[in-house]
């Protein structure tokens, strides 16, 4: 090899170092969330779009299992827009859940959104890093929709009660607590989401809703349902 000069054996660092750090910022920032995660945060507004089974790429981000967040993140400006999101689409008049996982809006972490109807006012809450860590009480049929699933319904066996973790962004501690009836059919039926797994994959039988393509048809006629150019693959 031969010998540098000594311009070039500081300049090489230097622009080395420049690119690494700019290659850092594209694909991360300092809120923990990648850059694609947080375009899709930033670039919609207060509703985003809901991934369907019905679209390829959307169908892959619904198939694929999701991270956890770091403390990091949880503590970060990004997880509180991220989490007043979640809530306002699950809540917008043309989705009109009472449930939401972060895969339905194209991210690949363990969040959920479940309305709580067993507390008063049925508050919207957020849950990150969640777990079921037991279910208990009698298998019983609910019937579910989803709003990744565009106008279908399904019978689901699903168990009485559940035993539910997750990490309460203000104290960053675990907090365990059990849950019953329907509010746990909502939580299982969430965390499932977290697992690539659709409520289509456990049900006994699914059957066409005329009343879920109906409203689906009118929303999609005044335009809600349009894909935003940051999830087109
Ligand atoms: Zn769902």
């Amino acid at each position: 090899m031969k010998k540098q000069n000594t311009f070039l054996r500081l300049a090489v660092p230097v622009l080395l170092c420049g690119i690494l750090i700019a290659g850092c910022r594209l694909s991360g920032s300092r809120s923990g969330f990648t850059r694609e995660e947080r375009r899709i945060l930033f670039e919609q507004d207060s509703i985003l779009y809901v991934t369907v089974v019905t679209d390829p790429s959307d169908s892959l981000i619904l198939r694929t299992p999701c991270a956890d967040l770091s403390d990091k993140m949880l503590k970060s400006k990004d997880f509180r827009l991220f989490s007043e999101k979640l809530k306002a689409t699950v809540q917008a008049p043309w989705e009109d859940g009472v449930g939401i996982a972060a895969p339905q809006v194209g991210i690949s972490r363990s969040v959920i959104c479940v309305q709580r109807f067993d507390k008063e006012g049925e508050p919207f809450e957020v849950y990150p890093n969640i777990r079921i860590d037991s279910l208990f009480g009698a298998v019983t049929l609910s019937t579910e929709g989803c709003l990744s699933v565009p106008d279908l319904r399904g019978y689901v066996p699903r168990r009485e009660g559940a035993v539910i973790s997750y990490t309460d962004p203000e104290t960053l501690t675990r907090v365990s607590e059990t849950v019953r009836d329907f509010t746990a059919v909502i939580f299982q039926h969430e965390c499932d989401h977290l697992d690539g797994i659709l409520y289509t994959d456990r049900a006994d039988s699914v059957f066409f809703s005329e009343r879920s393509a109906a409203e689906r048809m009118y929303y999609d006629s005044l335009g809600y349902y349009v894909k935003p150019s940051v999830l087109i693959r």
